[in-house]
């Protein structure tokens, strides 16, 4: 299995986990971009956003949730904090397995 994520949802690779569900692993990003920086990530190998819907609606509930879980658990549900999915190369997508960032912890600038 060569995809670093898939690796990490087995336990084939150790991550510093935060939340886990059914259908979803949230670990700590290795190279933290903010003091919270948190990768939220389908446990299925999924590459494209529109293969979001094939996990259903429940699971996509339970993806959003999850997301206010863990800014919750962060201390940024207030002070706020960025989602992202980088999605391609022009995005500088580097792991081909559909993964957001959850992104907090301090002011940041525009994107782009
Ligand atoms: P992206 O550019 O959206 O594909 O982001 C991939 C992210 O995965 C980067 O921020 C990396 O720092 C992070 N990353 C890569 N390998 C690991 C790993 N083994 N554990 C945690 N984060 C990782």
């Amino acid at each position: 299995m060569a995809c670093i994520f898939c690796r990490i949802v087995s336990g084939e690779v150790n991550a510093d986990i935060v939340e886990e569900t059914n259908n979803f692993i949230a670990f700590r990003d290795v190279n933290p971009v903010a003091p919270t920086h948190v990768l939220l990530v389908p446990k299925q190998h999924i590459e494209s956003p529109i293969s979001l819907q094939t996990l259903g609606g429940e699971a996509l509930q339970e993806m959003f949730q999850l997301i206010d879980k863990i800014a919750k658990k962060e201390n940024i549900e207030k002070s706020g904090y960025r989602l992202i999915l980088n999605n391609g190369k022009d995005a500088g997508q580097e792991i081909n397995h559909l993964h957001f960032h959850i992104i907090g912890g301090r002011k940041m600038g525009r994107l782009g």
